[in-house]
């Protein structure tokens, strides 16, 4: 089931850890990191792949910086 999510640039929310204000909104590199709307990058840790299907379900653990505005996920299908 995996094997069917590739790297891409759909938007979503990653956590770069489950601290407040630590999870992203950013693309899936082909190099396995994550690049983020606030300009961080950090690999794409196994327990968020491959993103988050939608909001965090805790608002706290929002980016500021990535989630002013949000990015709404594409059906790129
Ligand atoms: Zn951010």
């Amino acid at each position: 089931m995996l094997s069917t999510m590739t790297p891409g640039p759909t938007s979503r929310w990653y956590l770069r850890s489950v601290a407040d204000e630590d999870t992203h909104l950013g693309q899936w590199q082909a190099d396995g990191t994550v690049v983020t709307r606030c300009g961080l990058r950090f690999p794409l840790k196994s327990c968020n792949y491959p993103g988050l299907e939608g909001e965090p379900p805790d608002p706290d653990q929002k980016c500021r910086a990535c989630g002013g505005q949000l990015i709404v996920v594409g059906s790129l299908r």
